[in-house]
């Protein structure tokens, strides 16, 4: 009896043990999943040349955010982008009192980190006034203390002397556009002087259909950034979806071939499955996205067909019968398609605010 006793102590204490260094492995493989991984989103290049992400619009504690300016460029490494800026305000600095340093700390704070991940950072600063013209944000900056002027052309001029490409910030936001989104006299004239060069159509989680409109009628990049001021992964959904970000159609991966596609507005918006932007853009990606093949066979007297789309932006078709289908991101679907040439409206990507691109296909 004792010996039976004994034996089942002893399996007892086997099992635990082999439970506890199983929870040991457990733990340290959760420690291992938390190490710092990048996600790549598999975008196409277009017309020759190469598409990069980038968010051009994030605050930390040097004006209202609530991280430190690293940790922006550790986010983004791990989010999959290619080029960030950091974007104070320059006359808002609650936490002045704590944290020094003057508007270029932290770009400066940063640059290390950006140099190590391969990050491309791009000193820029966002001047904040009130409606009108509200906030505007420079980019390619060489110093962020100048633009501390009273007047916000100046401002704006201070920054056009050093090269910076310009844009209107969350021009729908309530706060300082409470009834209807409109283009006031003053955006008129700093368009008119040559003041702004880019408009955003999405910021945070908001999209300006309007936005998008006036962008294309006045010849301006258009625009989609986070406007993050918390830490990413609390805001947004990082699993299933993304920040805002702006897809640049460059002609390498560098800071000057950025400058230079936006200045010559080769740029779409993408957020919440929605792209916005010029119609050229949009079709070469869709074009260059999906592929379809006929199978040889056929269903209810229309052929099948495989259709692959082998990137990372999912399309929401409906055809001319009033039939919706999504191609999801990187996934197959066969689907019967009516033989000769069928037209598709592309329900996600925005040509205009109230227009979809539009595609054919023949088989
Ligand atoms: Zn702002
Ligand atoms: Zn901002």
């Amino acid at each position: 009896m004792k010996k039976i006793l004994l034996a089942a102590w002893m399996l007892l204490i086997l099992v635990t043990l082999q439970s506890f260094s199983q929870n040991l492995n457990n733990i340290q493989l959760e420690h291992m999943r938390q190490q710092s991984v990048r996600k790549e989103i598999n975008l196409p290049d277009i017309l020759g040349y190469t598409t990069l992400k980038g968010d051009f619009h994030m605050h930390s504690v040097f004006s209202d955010g609530i991280v430190w300016p690293t940790l922006r460029v550790d986010e983004a490494w791990q989010e999959g982008l290619d080029a960030i800026a950091i974007t104070e305000h320059i006359e808002h600095r609650p936490h002045r009192e704590f944290v020094k340093g003057d508007h270029n700390s932290p770009y400066e704070i940063a640059l290390p980190r950006a140099q190590q991940l391969d990050i491309i950072l791009i000193r820029s600063g966002e001047i904040t006034r009130s409606m009108p013209p509200g906030h505007l944000i420079a980019m390619f900056l060489d110093d962020l203390n100048a633009l501390e002027t009273p007047d916000v052309i100046d401002a704006l001029q201070v920054a056009a002397d050093q090269g910076a490409f310009i844009f209107w910030c969350h021009p729908g936001w309530k706060a300082q556009q409470p009834d209807t989104t409109l283009w006031m006299q003053e955006h008129q004239n700093i368009l008119d002087k040559g003041l702004m060069h880019g408009i955003e159509v999405f910021n945070e989680k908001e999209w300006y259909p309007i936005a998008l409109d006036w962008g294309l009628k006045k010849d301006l990049a258009i625009l989609g950034f986070s406007d993050i001021h918390a830490v990413t992964s609390h805001y947004y959904d990082l699993t299933n979806g993304h920040r805002p970000m702006t897809l640049i159609f460059a002609k390498d991966r560098s800071e000057e071939a950025i400058k230079d596609a936006m200045f010559n507005g080769r740029t779409v918006a993408w957020f919440d499955n929605k792209l916005a932007g010029k119609e050229e853009y949009l079709r070469a990606i869709f074009d260059a996205s999906v592929t379809f093949k006929d199978t040889g066979h056929e269903q209810r007297g229309k052929k099948l067909v495989k259709v692959q789309n082998h990137f990372a932006i999912p399309f929401f078709v409906t055809d001319n019968e009033g039939n919706s289908t999504i191609l999801p991101a990187e996934k197959e679907i066969v689907v019967p398609i009516q033989a000769g040439t069928t037209s598709f409206e592309v329900t996600n990507l925005f040509i205009r605010s109230q227009e979809n691109l539009k595609v054919k296909v023949n088989l």
